[in-house]
C-alpha cells in the first residue's frame, strides 16, 4: 500500500530503528509497504522511518539508474547490482572505509533538497534476510551512497548532519519551507 511520506522535522524521523525480531506477517506488509511507496515516489531508497515506523528495516533499487553507476562485490568478487535488486535491509551492520567521496543526494523526506554529501567511497554491508539468513556484500557508487543514506535514517541520523554549520545556514530558510509544507525557494545554481 502507498503510504504519506513523513517529511522533516516529524519526530519519527529521529527516532532509532527497533531491531527486527522475527519476520512476521507484519515485517512483511511494510516492506510492501516501503517497495509502494518508494516505487511511487521514484526514489532509489526508503527506510521505515519516512513512513512513520520506527524499525530497523528499509528498501532500496538503483534499477535503471545509469548516470549513477553502482558497484557491488559479493565474497570480493564484483557482480552486476541490478541482478541482486531490490534490495530489503533489516538490521544492516555496516563497515566502510577511511576514505570519503563527495556525491548529490536528496531525500523524499525533504522535497526538492539536493546536498553534496561525503560517504565512506565504500561500505561492507551484512543484512538479515527475509528467509532468516544473513547477505553479506559490500557497495559502491549510487548503491554504496543508497546503503549509507537508508542506515542512517534507521538510526535517527539525517543527510543533513553531514554538512558544514555554515552549509546549514544555507540551507535554514529551505529548511523552515519544508518544515511548514511549503515549495523551497529557487536559487540560482552555485
Ligand atoms: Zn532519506
Amino acid at each position: 500500500m502507498i503510504k504519506e511520506i513523513v517529511h522533516y522535522d516529524a519526530p519519527v524521523l529521529r527516532a532509532k530503528g527497533k531491531e527486527v525480531g522475527a519476520i512476521t506477517p507484519a515485517i512483511k506488509s511494510l516492506i510492501e509497504d516501503l517497495f509502494d511507496t518508494m516505487r511511487h515516489a521514484r526514489g532509489v531508497g526508503l527506510a521505515s522511518q519516512q513512513i512513520g515506523v520506527a524499525l530497523q528495516v528499509a528498501v532500496i533499487d538503483i534499477t535503471g539508474v545509469k548516470e549513477r553507476p553502482s558497484k557491488m562485490w559479493i565474497a570480493g568478487k564484483p557482480v552486476d547490482p541490478e541482478a541482486f535488486m531490490p534490495l530489503i535491509l533489516i538490521n544492516p551492520v555496516l563497515k566502510t572505509t577511511k576514505t570519503k567521496v563527495v556525491g548529490h543526494e536528496g531525500c523524499l523526506s525533504f522535497p526538492s533538497l539536493t546536498l553534496d554529501i561525503p560517504r565512506a567511497q565504500r561500505v561492507g554491508v551484512k543484512t538479515r534476510t527475509l528467509e532468516g539468513g544473513v547477505f553479506e556484500f559490500d557497495a559502491g557508487g549510487l548503491l554504496g551512497r543508497a546503503v549509507l543514506h537508508e542506515t542512517d535514517h534507521l538510526h535517527g541520523r539525517l543527510f543533513i548532519d553531514h554538512i558544514s554549520a555554515e552549509e546549514r545556514r544555507e540551507i535554514r530558510e529551505d529548511l523552515e519551507c519544508i518544515k511548514r509544507g511549503e515549495p523551497i525557494p529557487e536559487r540560482p545554481e552555485k
